[in-house]
């Protein structure tokens, strides 16, 4: 067992932010060898119950959850921040010119060796993760996640349809690969899979049946997709499905609405789409970088929350523009103050951070697993400097209250707050 003593952010049931500004944060193996957080609190009284523990003093750090990404393309690394004119041309022109390419067992490694780095680097712990096509794509990403002991959750695209050579699958070879992945994938170590139709468009009716008939023969395995982003990508699905009641609606009449099916986007919903998402257990990965760049849109809040469906945040790179939560959390508070399209309101700074660590981590299924610092989460956490910057240092240091604290880390941080990323490790 190790402690660490600091300020230490974590939240409670009720989503608020609980803050020790002298806090203890005792990390230690659980049976299986997995470190755990085994206790947290402030230091006064939990430092007494632990005497002759080793404790490492960081003043003036925060410690604080991991940050959780629910929507990510590790094969736009490469790509992010290239102009387009929105999402289709944004697809033709860049995206599947830069994911042809990891056909190559190395070029995959490669990228993946970045991308996972860039996660660590960046304080994002556990991340959902779209790969390309190819199966050498999947695995790459895998055995870097593995090498890093990083929970981690990604799946072949599928993609029989719409999309040019070198990208486009084969429909009964696709659904063979995603079998195949699962089996050697699924549940070892901190990994996961997720069935991934790209989207609607791009994948024949077969495929997203037979997408389908996996997700309810692999019940724990995650789905993930992207539905109702742009209004020429919804007047694309229509002519596809004209007697389809709405873009979200196709993804049922497949079987892929269900826990643990994670859609990024979810802008132009109704109130229908809305509860549909709710009655299914289906959850958004709100990617506001990626809607503000490529002008998609504003996630509406006070609709999901009015109705009642599980969200959390994502940087959506290569369309988002950024690795950092700092950012998609800035973002976000954007895309909620927008009020000429839908409901504008102020997202509280607690409630930014609370979607991009535990919350996030209850939308994937992972509550109480990672996302938190509750006693028995696993121990992925970060070491923050408020200092990290002369304007940074300057405003947390009049901050008055936690609000205002987390607000200006939200508003002012990026990479270089995150001192250190720490992995919870077997052993
Ligand atoms: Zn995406």
């Amino acid at each position: 067992m190790k402690a660490y003593r600091a300020a230490i952010l974590r939240f409670a049931p009720d989503h608020s932010a609980i803050f020790d500004e002298d806090g203890l944060l005792v990390v230690g193996p659980d049976a299986s060898g997995t470190q755990r957080v085994q206790a947290v609190g402030p230091y006064r009284t939990l430092g007494p119950k632990y005497p002759g523990l080793p404790v490492e003093h960081l003043p003036g750090r925060i410690l604080a959850p991991g940050f959780v990404d629910m929507h990510i393309h590790y094969p736009q690394t490469d790509i992010i921040g290239s102009p387009a004119d929105g999402l289709l041309p944004w697809l033709e022109n860049y995206t599947f010119p830069a994911e042809k390419q990891f056909s190559a067992q190395e070029h995959a490694a490669e990228v993946a060796s970045f991308f996972i780095a860039e996660l660590l680097r960046n304080g994002l712990t556990t991340a959902l993760a779209f790969a390309t096509s190819h199966p050498t794509s999947v695995n790459a990403l895998f055995s870097e996640a593995q090498k890093n002991h990083m929970r981690l959750i990604t799946g072949k695209v599928l993609q029989d349809q719409n999309s040019p050579d070198g990208v486009r699958d084969d429909t009964e070879q696709s659904l063979l690969d995603t079998e195949a992945l699962i089996r050697r994938w699924h549940g070892v170590d901190r990994l996961g899979y997720a069935i991934t139709p790209r989207f609607v468009p791009t994948s024949s009716a077969a495929q997203l049946r037979g997408a389908g008939v996996l997700a309810s023969k692999y019940p724990d395995v995650w789905v993930q997709s992207h539905v109702a982003e742009n209004l020429g990508e919804i007047a694309w699905v229509r002519d596809l499905y004209p007697a389809a009641r709405s873009y979200l609606s196709v993804y049922e009449d497949f079987g892929l609405l269900r826990p643990r099916a994670v859609y990024a986007h979810c802008i132009h919903f109704d109130d229908v789409d809305r509860a549909l998402m709710r009655d299914s257990g289906t959850v958004a990965a709100i990617s506001p970088t990626s809607n503000l760049f490529l002008g998609s849109g504003f996630f509406d809040y006070e609709g999901a929350d009015r109705i009642g469906f599980g969200y959390g945040l994502a940087s959506d790179v290569g369309g988002g523009t950024s690795f950092s939560p700092f950012h998609t959390m800035r973002a976000a508070y954007y895309v909620g103050r927008e009020g000429q399209t839908k409901p504008g309101l102020s997202l509280n700074p607690q409630n930014l951070w609370w979607q991009h660590t535990a919350g996030a981590a209850a939308a994937l299924g992972l509550g109480g697993v990672v996302g938190n610092l509750a006693v028995g989460c696993e121990a992925d956490f970060l070491v923050l400097n408020p200092q990290a910057t002369p304007l940074l240092a300057r405003k947390t240091a009049r901050a008055q209250s936690l609000d205002e604290l987390l607000f200006s880390l939200i508003v002012l941080a990026d990479d270089r707050a995150v001192e250190r990323t720490v992995i919870s490790q077997a052993k």
